[in-house]
């Protein structure tokens, strides 16, 4: 008979979830973390403060080849249910905006929480331990790690994705799930910084640091939200949701004026101030650096008089449907998740339980789930480790 019933690949928000589940129904859990310490991505989520649900999880915050497969485990493990294990353990935490939650002193908390919740339910975690081979046995999994052989009934495969591999992220799981017959949707670093090619990166460099808000556009998705000039590219939150949608090769379309009706308000300041460069008009909407580079390159810079209507509403129109083809991502470095990864079509929704390998579970982010920026990711990570943490 197998040591354990359970082994957990990957001690991180999906995988701890799990075994908090599994150990609660009297389960023989074992969590399995390659680095030094479980719940490295939490403590640098969220500016350290782990931005750990959104208030207003539904479907369509998530992207994958398949958008109704992640419906069956955020129904049955809601933010609710999340919140109410943060209060039971006395954490503060607020609503930033949006239904973000943080935690108002630390995510130190949140792991705290979790290996509080594991001690608890009997689970036993290893960290610094190595997995050298994955093999199928008669009575479920045989694992070689560089500490000894294990054996377990079931196998859950909670290792993340590709993003920071300075923090150890590896391409474990979906090599895993190669190896035992799963296909994979190709990955992509998303909720990452987007770079100019030669041309924006001559004309924007050195409006590094500069913000505003926009709506940015792609596939037909859109979102309003804040955008950062980087040395670069472009970053802040509108680009970094945007990023997860775009494809190399196509077109990022942004709005650079989305919360006013910018024609009017422009022929508005043409009658207001006739004298007034351009530039200077401009630069009430814009940030005046933006606005001056803008002018430098596109518009000219008279005063406002010698601006026929028809031109001001095409600068306007300009303005509002700024469109360029990014170069690329700043790729795994600086990405928040990984989209894609292993393939739902094989798994099961309700209980993430492989359909081709009996035991065998994909839970977080290596499998084909990926959420938009705003605490869905994690909501993500509890929910499906819920589901298979209740089936394992
Ligand atoms: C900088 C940053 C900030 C973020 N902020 C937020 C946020 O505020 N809100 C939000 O919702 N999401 C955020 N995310 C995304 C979120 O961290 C992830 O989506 C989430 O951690 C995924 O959980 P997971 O358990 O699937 O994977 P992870 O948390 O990555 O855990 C996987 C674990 O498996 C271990 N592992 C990998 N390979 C092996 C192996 N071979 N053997 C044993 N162990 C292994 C890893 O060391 C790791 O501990 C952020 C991500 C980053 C990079």
């Amino acid at each position: 008979m197998p040591r354990y019933d359970v082994a957990i690949v990957g001690g991180g928000a999906a995988g701890l979830m799990c075994a908090i589940e599994a150990g609660k129904r009297g389960r023989r859990v074992l969590v399995i973390e390659r680095s030094g310490r479980i719940g490295k991505k939490i403590l640098i989520s969220g500016g350290g403060r782990c931005n750990f649900t959104n208030l207003h999880v539904t479907p369509e915050n998530f992207i994958s080849a398949n958008p109704h497969f992640c419906k069956s485990a955020l129904a049955r493990y809601s933010p609710a249910d999340f919140i109410a294990m943060v209060e039971r353990h006395g954490i503060a935490y607020h609503e930033k905006e949006r239904g973000q939650l943080f935690c108002d002193l630390s995510a130190k908390l949140i792991v705290k929480m979790l290996a509080d919740e594991c001690r608890q339910a009997g689970v036993r975690i290893e960290v610094d331990v190595n997995i050298l081979k994955v093999e199928r046995g008669a009575g479920g999994f045989e694992l070689a790690t560089d500490r000894g052989a294990e054996q377990a009934g079931a196998l859950v495969v909670a290792s993340g994705g590709l993003s920071i591999p300075k923090m150890g992220a590896t391409g474990f799981g979906y090599e895993l799930a190669r190896q035992l017959g799963h296909g994979i949707v190709p990955t992509r670093a998303a909720l990452v910084p987007l770079t100019f090619g030669d041309e924006e990166t001559a004309r924007y460099r050195d409006l590094s640091g500069i913000g505003l808000p926009v709506q940015t556009s792609c596939a037909g998705q859109s979102f309003k939200a804040p955008m950062l000039f980087t040395h670069r590219g472009l970053s802040g939150p509108a680009i970094l949701q945007i990023s997860s949608y775009w494809q190399p090769g196509e077109q990022l379309q942004v709005n650079l004026s989305p919360d006013r009706d910018a024609a009017q308000w422009l022929l508005e300041r043409q009658q207001g101030r006739p004298g007034a460069d351009l530039k200077t008009v401009l630069g009430e909407l814009l940030p005046k650096r933006l606005a001056q580079r803008l002018c430098e390159i596109k518009f000219g810079n008279r005063p406002m008089r010698q601006y026929r209507v028809a031109e001001l509403r095409e600068i306007v129109a300009q303005l509002q449907s700024w469109r360029f083809s990014p170069d690329g991502t700043e790729g795994y470095r600086t990405a928040e998740v990984t989209a894609g990864g292993v393939d739902t079509g094989a798994l099961s929704s309700a209980t993430m339980e492989s359909r081709r390998v009996a035991g065998l579970y994909f839970i977080g982010e290596v499998v084909d789930v990926t959420g938009h920026l705003g605490g869905f990711n994690f909501q993500w990570a509890w929910a499906s480790g819920h589901a298979a943490g209740q089936a394992v």
